[in-house]
């Protein structure tokens, strides 16, 4: 789950990472009083759930309420790659002397966290690992020795940070920063920048935070944060049902048992010709309440012009999922085409299932390929 800006930054606020004072505005009349409130100068910030907003004008400096007002409405309803602005963080204007970057993010390769962090930062971290991958000091933290003072240092010297005065403060947002890693069970934190300011003030001027979905049972005050607008409509019902559901860009809606065999799935249909509107995981089960579930999700996306369900049983009994299917089209009326694959155990019961009840928009094919192809065919 990724978090707002200002959400990070509340993160970041409670493990004691400096960051400056701001208020949520999502009006322009919001965004004048948030500025009167904070006196002096502001900078107006698009609360989108993407980077680079600085680039697509979705930052902007004001000397105080009255500009505030008059970037808020410039901002506000901004489409920032695919992201409509609907909120704004007002901040209190830094003034920026440095611009640094830091992060902490898993390295899966080492199976360990990886601190990152240079003194080019503000610009795109992607930049300065291939124009100068010597600016950027890497480091993991073995989890089972858990952070080391010196790690900060290390990373600090490495970068070449000179001033005692920054250096001190840079090793404790380092560590404060591992903490709400660890804490939080985040999967990226990172600052970009990490400023100094002109009186030598290190802080977090942005923040880009991802907590694992998987461990927001452990965090129900993070969980609350997630902004249900910020997804869209079949992606939050897939959420609300329990149902795994990716939404892709081609025209073949996927069902299948597991994610080993919808990835699978997505390259068959590739290989067929055709790409995947979006897919559905049933997990273990198909049940018919788990199908129509499904249905209803992938249906809900209007790009899809076929649906393709592939099932391979193994504990589960292809059998049963025919009789869900069934089942799901009696309680349902699905217009598009649906193809549909079992194979494993009781496969051959499952076919004569179909055969015998399934509507006449129901194509059944023996294999996976025959499937796609089929579904390919069916969506153009
Ligand atoms: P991003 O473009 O989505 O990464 O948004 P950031 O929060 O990183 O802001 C982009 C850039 O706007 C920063 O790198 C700064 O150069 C500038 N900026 C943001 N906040 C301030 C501020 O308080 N004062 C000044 N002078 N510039 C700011
Ligand atoms: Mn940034």
């Amino acid at each position: 789950m990724d978090l707002y800006e200002y959400q990070g930054k509340e993160l970041f606020r409670r493990v004691g990472i400096p960051v400056s004072d701001g208020r949520l505005a999502a009006s322009p009349e919001e965004a004048r009083a948030a500025a009167e409130e904070l006196g002096g100068r502001v900078v107006v910030k698009a609360q989108v759930l993407t980077g680079g907003r600085g680039k697509a004008g979705g930052i902007k400096l004001a000397s105080g309420p009255e500009e505030a007002e008059a970037k808020a409405r410039e901002i506000l309803g901004l489409d920032i790659r695919g992201h409509v602005v609907r909120k704004l963080w007002i901040e209190a204007a830094s003034e920026i002397a440095k611009e640094y970057y830091l992060s902490v993010t898993f390295d899966r390769g080492a199976k360990m966290p990886l601190f990152m962090f240079t003194t080019q930062g503000g610009v795109d971290i992607e930049e300065v690992a291939a124009s100068s991958p010597d600016a950027l000091v890497r480091l993991h933290v073995d989890p089972f020795e858990g952070f080391q003072p010196w790690q900060a240092r290390r990373l600090i010297y490495g970068a070449g940070v000179g001033d005692p005065e920054e250096q001190r403060q840079i090793a404790a947002i380092v560590e404060q920063l591992h903490r709400a890693f660890v804490e939080f069970d985040a999967m990226l934190c990172e600052i970009n920048p990490l400023i100094v300011t002109a009186d030598g003030q290190v802080r977090a001027l942005d923040s880009k935070f991802t907590v694992d979905d998987n461990a927001l049972f452990r965090h129900p005050d993070i969980a609350e944060m997630r902004d249900p607008d910020a997804y869209p409509p079949e992606e939050r019902a897939a959420r609300e049902k329990g149902v795994t559901y990716v939404k892709l860009h081609g025209s073949v809606g996927i069902l299948a048992n597991g994610a080993g065999l919808a990835m699978s799935t997505l390259d068959v249909v590739a290989l067929a010709g055709g790409r995947a509107a979006n897919f559905c995981d049933l997990g273990g089960g198909g049940d018919a309440q788990g199908v129509v579930d499904a249905l209803e999700i992938i249906t809900g996306d209007p790009q899809v012009r076929s649906i393709l369900f592939n099932v391979f049983g193994g504990i589960t009994r292809t059998d049963e999922v025919a009789r869900g299917i069934l089942q799901a089209l009696s309680l349902m009326t699905i217009e598009h085409p649906i193809v549909v694959r079992l194979d494993g155990t009781n496969a051959e019961e499952a076919h004569e299932l179909l055969s015998a009840a399934a509507p006449a928009n129901v194509y059944v094919e023996k294999t996976m390929l025959d499937a796609a192809r089929r579904a390919v065919e069916l969506a153009a």
